[in-house]
């Protein structure tokens, strides 16, 4: 019985020190210090595997985003130890719209929803022509035009400062995020995508840390009145479907960009609700209380990665909303799961 202890003992010796090592549960930052050096020659130290200064090699598997953990994996260049270890979230949440009237649209309530769940040091900037298409955003970097109104929301409020040129709002803040989109009468034409890689990569030379989203806007309202209409047969879904594989040809593939914000898809996907076909002010622009909320609330889930269901704000103006809220939420969740295809629901 005693060499049966005896050899328990040694066991358990033997399983804690080898623990200490690579591979075991020794903290990451490699602080932890033996003395092996007192009495090399006992059987306890001899187990005992060289504790390893660890030097890891760090890659970034998913970026945080202002209200979702990212993750990385830590590689030891010395002993191979593995470490899968969340980024935390990184609350705030500054973003750049280059665009147009539809990124009005997508960002009008952004800072109160962004506010409410969570989000701190929300800045929200837009640069607005109406109706301005990518070759115009070009030509107007390349000319440095101040063309631009500057909208800007800080605090809940809208400012806005007019003659503004892009080079101006870019070193404004030190953006999170940069949007981008089409000019909506051209959102399913690939052949007016050409200079949307030069937009692109010019702002992210200036920008180098942030990252790029591509706002996929709406179908028009299926009796919209304007002539751009005519490109899709004044069909809605013959629109929606055009926007989603212009976006899957000409954007996605870019090595700039890091997400979409499928505002047009949780537009459509709450047209399959009682609410119908009735988000837009005049067929195309969206209408002030759903569809401009629940845009901005596809924009918020998109950007920060938030949980829908955690958000309860809606303009008071609107009791409306706070009553259907359930289906602007399901619809946006479904939009964000599946971006590119419209989930009825229920
Ligand atoms: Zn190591």
């Amino acid at each position: 019985m005693k060499i049966i202890k005896k050899i328990i003992i040694f066991l358990v010796v033997f399983l804690i020190s080898s623990s200490v090592g690579c591979g075991g549960t020794a903290p990451d930052d490699g602080a932890v210090s033996q003395n092996t050096s007192s009495n090399p020659s006992s059987a306890e130290t001899e187990s005992q595997a060289p504790v390893c200064e660890h030097d890891f090699e760090i890659t970034v598997l998913t970026e945080p985003l202002p209200l979702k953990d990212g993750e990385q994996k830590k590689v030891c260049r010395l002993c191979n130890e593995t470490v899968t270890e969340p980024i935390p979230a990184t609350k705030t949440l500054k973003v750049l719209a280059v665009g147009n009237s539809f990124s009005v649209d997508g960002m009008e309530y952004l800072w109160h929803i962004a506010t409410d769940a969570g989000c701190e040091n929300v800045i929200l900037g837009n640069l607005y022509i109406g109706g301005c298409s990518l070759d115009m955003h070009w030509s107007n970097i390349k000319s440095d035009a101040a063309k631009y109104i500057y909208y800007k929301n800080t605090d809940g409020k809208w400012t806005e400062t007019e003659n503004t040129p892009i080079s101006h709002a870019i070193a404004d803040e030190d953006w999170d995020f940069v949007t981008l989109q089409q000019v909506s009468a051209k959102s399913g034409l690939p052949q007016s995508y050409g200079n949307a890689e030069n937009v692109i990569s010019h702002i992210a030379s200036e920008l180098p840390n942030a990252r790029f989203f591509w706002q996929m806007t709406w179908a028009y309202q299926h009796d919209a009145y304007t002539s751009n209409f005519k490109a899709y047969d004044r069909d809605q879904l013959k629109m929606y479907k055009a926007i989603v594989d212009t976006f899957k040809t000409e954007i996605q593939p870019n090595e700039n960009i890091d997400g979409v914000i499928p505002a047009g898809t949780a537009i459509q996907n709450l047209r399959t609700t009682y609410i119908g076909d009735t988000l837009t002010r005049d067929g195309h622009h969206l209408s002030l209380d759903f569809g401009r909320f629940t845009a901005s609330f596809a924009w918020y889930a998109a950007l920060t990665g938030g949980d829908v269901e955690a958000v309860d704000w809606y303009p008071e103006k609107y009791p409306k909303i706070g009553e259907d809220l359930k289906f602007v939420q399901s619809s946006v969740k479904d939009a964000v799961k599946n971006p590119f295809e419209i989930t009825e629901q229920k």
